[in-house]
C-alpha cells in the first residue's frame, strides 16, 4: 500500500480512504504498525484541528440518541461530523454496542457524518491507542467535530478523556435523591454534565438529579483550565431535540475561554505527552509476549512455582534478557 498516496486521499476527504487508514491503524500486525507511523508522520502535516469532544455514559442513558440529534443539529449548522468508539468490554458478544451505525440512522445516512465502530476486542490500551490515531486521521480528513463514545466503567473514560479536548458525561434522572454512584473521577473529568430524558414525565426528576450534580460539582476542586461557573450541569433531552443547541453554545464558550487562556494547546502537548509514553508501555510489554522472551517467561514461570527461583531473580532474568533485546 503507498502510503504517501493514502494521506492525500485521507486530507482530501475520501469516505474510503479514511475508512481504510483507519483500519490500517486498528491493524495489530507489526509490518502494519511500520506502515501506520508512516501514515500518522504524513497526516500529522495537513495542520487542521477539530474539536474533540469525549462522551460518556451507561448503556441505555441515551448516548446513541443524544448523538444523533447533537450530530444532525451540527451537520445542519454546515459541520462535518465523525464518531468513533472506544469499547472497554472484555468480552462483546456478537455486533459491536457502541458507534453503532443502525443505532444513529439519520446521522448515519449524511454524507457530512462518518461513522466508526469501536475497533475488534483487544485490551483498552490497544483499543485507546488506535482510537487515538482514528482521531487524527478524521482530523486530517477535515472534520470538525470528533466525538468519541465509551462507556461508563471507569478506565475508559480516562483514556478517551486523554484523546479529547472536551469531556461530557451523560446520565439519566435519578429515581431517588443519591447521586447515581457515578465515581468521583469520572465527575472531575467532566467538562459538562448533561442528564438526559429532561421530557415528559421525567423531567422534574431530571431537573432534580441536576440540581444535586450542579452542587456535586461546586464541591469539586477548582481546575485552572475552567472559566468561571465551570463544570456545569444542565438538562437536556435527545429525544425531543431540547437544551441541545445551549450544551453546544456551553462547549463553545469553554472552548474559546481555553484556547485564548492557551489551556487547549497546553492540554493537547499533555496529550501528546501521555500517548508517547502509554505507546513506549505498550510495546514494551507486548515484547514480553513475543519469542524468545514469551517461551522463557513460560519456563521460569514453571520454575518459580515449583520453588526452584525466587520470583524476584526470575523477574531480574527476564529483564535482562529483554535489555540485550
Ligand atoms: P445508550 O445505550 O446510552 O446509547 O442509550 P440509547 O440512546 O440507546 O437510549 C436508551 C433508551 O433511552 C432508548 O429507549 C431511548 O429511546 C431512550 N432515550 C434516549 N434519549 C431519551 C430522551 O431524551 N428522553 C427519553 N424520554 N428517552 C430517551
Amino acid at each position: 500500500m503507498d502510503m504517501k498516496q493514502l494521506a492525500e486521499d485521507v486530507i482530501a476527504g475520501n469516505r474510503r480512504a479514511l475508512a481504510r487508514a483507519i483500519t490500517l491503524v486498528e491493524s495489530g500486525r507489526d509490518d502494519h504498525r511500520a506502515q501506520a507511523i508512516e501514515l500518522m508522520d504524513m497526516i500529522g502535516k495537513s495542520g487542521r484541528q477539530a474539536l474533540r469532544i469525549g462522551l460518556s455514559g451507561t448503556p441505555g442513558v441515551g448516548k446513541s440518541t443524544f448523538i444523533e440529534s447533537f450530530g444532525m443539529m451540527l451537520i445542519k449548522e454546515g459541520l462535518k461530523v465523525a464518531v468513533l468508539a472506544v469499547d472497554p468490554s472484555s468480552s462483546r458478544s456478537g455486533g459491536s454496542i457502541l458507534g453503532d451505525k443502525t443505532r444513529m440512522e439519520l446521522l448515519s445516512r449524511e454524507k457530512n457524518a462518518f461513522i466508526r465502530p469501536s475497533p475488534a476486542k483487544s485490551e483498552l490500551g490497544g483499543v485507546a491507542r488506535r482510537t487515538r490515531e482514528a482521531v487524527g486521521l478524521c482530523e486530517a480528513a477535515g472534520y470538525d467535530l470528533i466525538l468519541i463514545e465509551t462507556v461508563g466503567v471507569g478506565q475508559s473514560e480516562t483514556v478517551v478523556s486523554e484523546m479529547s479536548d472536551l469531556f461530557l458525561l451523560l446520565l439519566a434522572p435519578a429515581g431517588g435523591d443519591e447521586l447515581q454512584g457515578v465515581k468521583r473521577g469520572i465527575m472531575e473529568m467532566a467538562d459538562l454534565i448533561l442528564v438526559n430524558k429532561a421530557d415528559g414525565d421525567l423531567k422534574s426528576a431530571a431537573q432534580r438529579t441536576c440540581a444535586d450534580y450542579a452542587g456535586a460539582l461546586r464541591l469539586i476542586r477548582k481546575r485552572p483550565q475552567d472559566p468561571k461557573d465551570f463544570p456545569k450541569a444542565m438538562t437536556v433531552s435527545a429525544i425531543e431535540d431540547r437544551g441541545l443547541r445551549e450544551a453546544w453554545e456551553e462547549m463553545n464558550t469553554l472552548t474559546d475561554w481555553r484556547r485564548v487562556h492557551g489551556f487547549f494547546d497546553k492540554r493537547r502537548s499533555e496529550q501528546a505527552e501521555y500517548w508517547f509514553g502509554q505507546d513506549i508501555r505498550h510495546g514494551l510489554l507486548s515484547q514480553l509476549e513475543k519469542e524468545p522472551l514469551k517461551s522463557m517467561i513460560a519456563e521460569l514461570a514453571h520454575q518459580v512455582a515449583q520453588g526452584e527461583i525466587t520470583p524476584g531473580h526470575a523477574a531480574a532474568d527476564v529483564l535482562k534478557a529483554l535489555q540485550q533485546g
